[in-house]
């Protein structure tokens, strides 16, 4: 799919709505540090996995964007509400994101969050100044038309904050503060960072399977925080692969999930990479992949 760059969309200045949230967050994190619980640490890592794995690497990523596997509708809208308890915006602006780096990646100033543009621009820059993920709805419907015609879509990506206030009400009267700030503001903060490292790091740090026409890399250490979207280089290479680990040794956890969808019968038409694809390294890939 050949798409116009979108070069005059980006806006330069302070996103004061993104900056004041994720500062906001970052001190409650901190503050997290300060009423340590064996229950509050149990909620953040279950919410972790909720929303990371569940949420964004096999919603909002893998299923939403790329479309690599298919999933009842129902559940499709489950995955994208535990993807919402992750602060990373609703799913229209993610994927409309996520797809504009996949169709420009590297591109100065059509990329949203490219390093040749600076490490910390890759890591927090882009979401903390101009545009970020606020693209106008000209540029929405472009890019995720296919989740524009769906009214369910549309509602949740208005309100897409409203799981995690319900979620953090409900943890703080029946559970307390310990438990309300580790499983929201030191779990969001966490991940957040989680998910700007596969923006910032898979583009800078790591081994090269496939000569891809990017920086994309396989890092393990943020496929090991991300439950397995580090391995970055295997997936620009097969973008709508829903396989990211290729090798054994590359723990994606994202499949597992995938897989276990499948085996229950709830996850469809599954797209992989190539049986070959590990066993030629450093091979080729033509530039026709790169938009799937
Ligand atoms: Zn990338
Ligand atoms: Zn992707």
């Amino acid at each position: 799919m050949q798409v116009e760059p979108i070069i005059n969309e980006r806006k330069s200045g302070i996103h004061r709505v993104n900056a004041t949230f994720i500062s906001f967050f970052h001190v409650g994190a901190v503050a997290a540090l300060f009423f340590p619980s064996w229950q509050g640490i149990v909620a953040a890592v279950f919410l972790y996995w909720l929303a990371g794995s569940l949420g964004i690497g096999m919603g909002y990523h893998r299923l939403l964007t790329h479309r690599g596997f298919k999933t009842p509708k129902w559940l499709e809208y489950i995955l994208t509400v535990c993807g919402m308890l992750a602060l990373q915006d609703g799913a229209i602006n993610w994927v409309a994101t996520h797809r504009i780096h996949h169709q420009h990646t590297e591109v100065p100033g059509v990329d949203p969050h490219t390093p040749r543009e600076g490490k910390w621009w890759s890591h927090a820059g882009w979401i903390l100044t101009g545009t970020a993920q606020q693209h106008s709805e000209s540029v929405l419907r472009r890019y995720a038309p296919d989740l524009y015609k769906d009214r369910v879509h549309v509602f949740l990506n208005r309100f897409y904050y409203m799981p995690l206030v319900i979620l953090g009400l409900i943890l703080l009267f029946a559970f307390g503060w310990s438990v309300f700030l580790w499983g929201v503001f030191f779990r969001v903060t966490l991940a957040l960072h989680a998910t700007w490292l596969v923006n910032s790091a898979t583009h800078l740090w790591g081994s090269r399977r496939f000569a891809t026409d990017d920086d994309s890399r396989n890092n393990w250490w943020v496929a090991l925080l991300t439950f397995g979207e580090g391995w970055h280089n295997n997936h620009h290479a097969y973008p709508a692969a829903a396989r990211h680990g290729l090798a054994w040794y590359e723990i994606d956890l994202n499949w597992w999930g995938i897989r276990l969808l499948q085996l229950l019968g709830l996850a469809k038409s599954i797209k992989l990479a190539p049986l070959n694809a590990i066993s030629a390294p450093q091979q080729f890939v033509p530039t026709a992949t790169k938009s799937e």
